[in-house]
């Protein structure tokens, strides 16, 4: 073992963890590593490379505040250029130099000892570091569906995930299973391509207008001249968007007539996208706006009207080698297979590494036994100097760079604290940590979760338990302004 004490382990190379090496960076600390398995940074923007992946939060609040980019092309920016975003504030914070690709981390323990987190890798290895930053994110298990002969299928599986940009879809027969946010950008494009597309949907999905526009030079210049208008667009983007989640969802119990008239909205984009009823009704989702994420396209209800693309919603009984058979007996014979059965989010995630803490407690039993929680979405008690990013109640708003920023000010405020005092550990007290659970477990019971008809919406964002522990139910605002409030006493600091 590398005896050596690092300042640092940040798991994962997204931009979530390009974020917290950031905030480290200014508190001065430099001795840092950043893990990723995969063969470069970028997280889920290295890895997704699907047709038609576009980002589906506006690139001006989807970026760090801190990082504004002039050059996106569109309003919704292509993945690529996410990818190179991320790039790029890799290479302008100088944080390649910290990274180590292609290393899986096997877990993590806390060694009383010598007050350090001992990251074990597979090859092996072991670091030993003062902090360690859970940084792995929420989706980045991708799920393949148990569905009886997907493993005799004789034809090609793409999986969204690990998109095969050398096979052509030109002439295929393919299907699709999977209806979310990916299932909507990639069914229009397949389209394009194939011969025939059959989609199977289980559940359909809140599908809202797009109002993209195009960036043109004219414009990338002006916000690359004057920030400031970059800067006004994001401001309006921004809060469009927190009013949207704060008030449609959150706030359900005071503003359920403004979810109804997201509901309404959706429904005239079906109307208008779709004449026939049946394909219509078949469209539709049968509870509240907001139980699970919706999402943005105006090219996906138009796509079922073609006569290439069929759209079944029995089921599936079996995956034959030459073909998908439905509960009604329909059998559609296909050579392609495409996967956007998104993510686990619950079982082998949250934790994504086995996490052992003080006196053995292990993260992800103890939270399975006790409840998702995490004080301010990111410190755990006995958990001391640890740090984890895509935890229970952490996730504000729907631009994941409002969930990294506000947890760069905790850093923030937390270890500077610790430089101040001259300390050496902090662990966030079991009062705290309650208190904090209470207060969102309040905040929830107004929510669309609590108060809307979540039932049929199989959402991921609810566990097995009915619980939906994920989002932090606050306004992004309101996130940010309690991380330069949030009490020191909520810490031991040692
Ligand atoms: P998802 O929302 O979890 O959707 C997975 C889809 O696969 C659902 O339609 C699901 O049906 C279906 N499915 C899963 N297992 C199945 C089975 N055994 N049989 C039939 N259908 C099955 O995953 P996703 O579309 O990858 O999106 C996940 C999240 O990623 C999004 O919510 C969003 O946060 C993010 N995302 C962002 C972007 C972007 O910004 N560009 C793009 C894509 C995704 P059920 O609904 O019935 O379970």
């Amino acid at each position: 073992m590398n005896t050596d004490r690092l300042d640092a382990v940040i798991v994962g190379a997204g931009f979530g963890g390009m974020g917290a090496a950031i905030q480290l960076n200014r508190l001065g600390y430099d001795d840092i590593v950043i893990l990723d398995r995969e063969d470069d940074l970028g997280g889920t923007w290295h890895v997704n490379r699907y047709p038609g992946l576009t980002v589906d939060v506006p690139s001006t609040t989807y970026s760090y505040w801190f990082e504004p980019n002039p050059y996106w092309s569109r309003l919704y920016a292509p993945g690529a250029e996410l990818k190179q975003y991320a790039d790029h504030v890799a290479e302008k914070y100088g944080l390649r130099r910290y990274m180590r690709f292609n290393t899986t981390v096997d877990g993590a323990r806390w060694d009383e000892d010598s007050q350090t987190w001992l990251v074990s890798l597979s090859g092996g290895e072991t670091l030993r570091t003062r902090f360690l930053i859970l940084a792995t994110g929420y989706l980045c298990q991708p799920k393949t569906p148990d569905i009886p002969g997907i493993e005799d299928f004789g034809g090609t599986v793409l999986h969204a995930q690990e998109w095969d940009d050398a096979y052509s879809l030109e002439g295929k027969k393919a299907a699709i299973i999977g209806t979310g946010s990916t299932g909507v950008q990639l069914i229009p494009k397949l389209a394009e391509d194939v011969d025939e597309l059959t989609v199977y949907q289980r559940t359909p999905i809140w599908v809202m207008p797009k109002f993209d526009v195009a960036f043109g030079p004219a414009a990338q210049r002006l916000f690359a001249r004057f920030p400031v208008t970059q800067r006004l667009l994001r401001m309006s983007s921004d809060l469009f968007m927190d009013l949207m989640v704060t008030i449609a969802m959150w706030k359900f119990r005071q503003f359920r007539p403004v979810n109804s008239a997201a509901a309404r909205i959706g429904a005239l984009h079906r109307f208008l996208a779709i004449r026939d009823k049946g394909l219509r009704r078949k469209l539709t989702p049968n509870y509240d706006f907001g139980c699970k994420r919706p999402t943005l396209s105006n090219t996906y209800y138009r796509t079922f009207t073609k006569p290439h693309v069929h759209l079944e919603t029995a089921g599936i009984e079996r995956i034959e080698p030459d073909g998908i058979v439905g509960r009604d007996g329909t059998k559609r014979v296909i050579d392609t297979l495409v996967l956007a059965t998104g993510f686990d989010v619950w079982e082998s995630n949250l934790p994504a590494i086995p996490v052992i803490g003080r006196e053995g407690r292990d993260l992800g039993k103890w939270w399975r036994e006790n409840r998702f929680q995490a004080y301010e979405g990111m410190t755990v008690p006995l958990f001391p100097n640890m740090l984890t990013q895509a935890s229970p109640y952490a996730w504000v708003g729907m631009s994941w760079f409002d969930t990294v920023e506000y947890q760069m000010r905790h850093m923030n405020r937390l270890l500077g604290e610790l430089q101040r005092r001259g300390a050496e550990t902090f662990e966030v007290t079991e009062e705290a940590n309650a208190r904090f659970l209470d207060r969102m477990l309040t905040l929830l019971d107004d929510s669309v979760f609590h108060l809307g008809d979540c039932v049929n919406s199989r959402s991921y964002w609810f566990n097995s338990s009915g619980e939906a522990p994920l989002f932090r139910p606050t306004s992004i605002r309101q996130a940010v302004k309690e991380q330069d409030r949030f009490p020191l006493s909520d810490y031991a600091i040692a």
